[in-house]
């Protein structure tokens, strides 16, 4: 039996989730918006939820980074929270998608950011790769998973000391602790969680917000 067996954490029930919403998020309208728009879309489930765009938005606020690099920009939601978030963030943008992210391109128009936002549409890893040692104070890895283990490693490259990597859905939806399955995207996030548990080059912090977010800090 685990030692945490008697230790309990809440249980976000869909009710309870909702209170949350109500009380401890407040969305701009326009973030609203493409939210509404992007739940029309089959991949809808690739954006991430108000409550963590209200959250990376704070430690963007808190941590004060000068260049923002995002990896998987999907309909533009993380990118547009970023970016209202300091007036004077610069933000490079990375996707395979020319339709999603001519969606995020109309947003970070509409909401006077696209000056600050740099979009490269194609191979993350292989835009990545030109990018020089230490060019950011802070990433967001939300692309592909199969690819997360590469990500990470160049995000450890290219993010200073000192700064700070988010990975998204390091929970997948409980995949990583379900045995039947084990398909190359769900072993990528198991193999890369595994990592970093013990990884001397990084601080860490899982948070489990939407579908698990961790916070690594390189040393
Ligand atoms: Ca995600």
């Amino acid at each position: 039996m685990s030692m945490y067996q008697d230790q309990k954490a809440i249980q976000l029930t869909p009710q309870l989730r909702e209170y949350l919403l109500q009380v401890g998020v407040r969305e701009p309208d326009l973030l609203k918006k493409l939210r509404e728009q992007t739940a029309n879309m089959p991949e809808r489930n690739m954006q991430i939820l108000p409550e963590q765009g209200q959250f990376i938005a704070m430690l963007v606020k808190i941590f004060n980074p000068g260049r923002i690099l995002e990896i998987g920009t999907y309909t533009g939601y993380s990118s547009l929270c970023m970016a209202l978030a300091l007036p004077e963030v610069r933000i490079t943008a990375l996707d395979k998608n020319p339709e999603w992210t001519k969606i995020a391109n109309k947003y970070w128009q509409d909401a006077g950011v696209s000056n600050r936002i740099e979009l490269t549409v194609g191979l993350a890893l292989d835009t990545l790769k030109t990018f020089d040692d230490q060019s950011f104070d802070f990433i967001f890895i939300d692309a592909d998973k199969r690819n997360y283990l590469n990500y990470f490693e160049e995000s450890l490259r290219v993010v200073k000391a000192n700064g700070v990597i988010l990975i998204d859905n390091v929970l997948w939806n409980g995949r990583v602790i379900d045995a039947t399955h084990d398909d190359p995207g769900t072993q990528a996030i198991r193999k890369l969680n595994d990592l970093i548990s013990t990884d001397p080059r990084v601080e860490i912090c899982m948070v489990p917000i939407g579908d698990g977010l961790t916070i690594v800090r390189k040393k």
